[in-house]
């Protein structure tokens, strides 16, 4: 039995995926005559009590999208250390932004208020201006932390009185909301901007929302087109994206019980020296000496299980729908035979 658990975007669509695709009602995007495409963004706003939405290839597309709609050339956007938008995006804070970054050393991806305030920079010539907060919920090089909502509003705070933005990566905050029990909303309340990714836990082939005022989402769609983003009969995709929305959120549960069912067997094995906490899907440890992560990820490749070695002494596990209660139980069972 093969497992995969490189990544939460190895899903493949559900026959309810294929069928909502097969009978979508489509038209050109780029005019805005995309009905399909109209109704997720439309589903999506209202969900988060947002003004609009923007549907994107990408979440890395959405997020760039974001960051450049906030800032200006020069200006500085502050994240945490291990941030996506840092880490995995290319180098597109500088590329397509023309900003630099300055980095947060959080608390697994999570940094707090009084971070943020000591990180802005006076206003002196010398100094980049600090133009953005982006933060990421549940944290991925965190091991799929998630954010105490105080936390984020005390953020917030601290942005109003700097004339500051704030922007979520949001790639699994819907794996997030179902572990902390949280309403959307809340979170559309807090932030300037947010990016959601389909292609994630969710399940669809591809695609990410941008969520925010309609300014904002005015000038992204600008930016979407200049990116090359502005897609045509989108709406075949966007109707995955409703599908998963209205059929694969409460289920995001089940992949967090996996993780946790899989996190307390790693946990006994001689090759694991540390956990991160688990909250969601993803599970990270730390191996235990002389193991490095590429000796246990082939561990695991022995019993048909594909794992990530997240850098020499780490290894990554995402659980995702794809990931079945029998592929849990060979999971256990190999384990236990390691
Ligand atoms: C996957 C991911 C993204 C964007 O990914 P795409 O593959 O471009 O859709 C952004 N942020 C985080 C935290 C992610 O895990």
């Amino acid at each position: 039995m093969r497992v995969d658990l490189r990544s939460d975007t190895f899903t493949q669509p559900t026959p309810g995926m294929l069928a909502a695709m097969n009978s979508a009602v489509t038209g050109d995007d780029v005019f805005g005559e995309d009905p399909t495409v109209n109704a997720l963004e439309n589903k999506a706003a209202s969900l988060f009590g947002m003004e609009a939405a923007l549907y994107c290839p990408s979440g890395t597309m959405s997020n760039q999208i974001a960051i450049k709609a906030h800032t200006q050339p020069g200006d500085e956007v502050i994240c945490d250390k291990t941030s996506h938008v840092y880490l995995y995006e290319g180098g597109g804070i500088a590329v397509n932004a023309g900003c630099q970054v300055k980095l947060l050393d959080g608390d697994y991806g999570r940094i707090k208020a009084a971070q943020v305030l000591e990180a802005i920079n006076p206003d002196d010539v010398h100094k980049p201006v600090s133009r953005l907060v982006s933060l990421e919920n549940t944290g991925n090089r965190g091991g799929g932390s998630c954010y105490e909502l105080a936390d984020i509003k005390a953020i917030r705070e601290v942005c109003d009185k700097s004339n500051m933005s704030l922007h979520l990566d949001g790639a699994r905050l819907f794996n997030a909301l179902v572990a902390t029990n949280e309403k959307p909303a809340s979170y559309g309340a807090i932030f300037h901007s947010i990016s959601i990714c389909l292609n994630k836990g969710l399940g669809c082939p591809m695609g990410s929302i941008l969520l925010g005022n309609k300014e904002f989402i005015k000038k992204a769609r600008r930016i979407r087109k200049v990116f090359g983003g502005g897609l045509r009969q989108a709406g075949y995709m966007a109707a995955t994206g409703i599908y998963a929305l209205d059929n694969h959120v409460e289920r995001l549960a089940e992949d967090h019980a996996h993780a946790k069912a899989v996190a307390a067997a790693i946990q006994k094995k001689s090759f694991c020296a540390r956990l991160f906490p688990v909250s969601t899907n993803i599970l990270i440890f730390e191996t235990a000496t002389p193991f490095t992560g590429a000796e246990v990820s082939k561990l695991f490749a022995g019993y048909d299980i594909h794992v990530i070695a997240m850098s020499p002494t780490q290894v990554r596990l995402v659980f995702h729908l794809d990931i079945t209660p029998a592929m849990v139980d060979h999971i256990l069972t190999s384990i236990s035979k390691m």
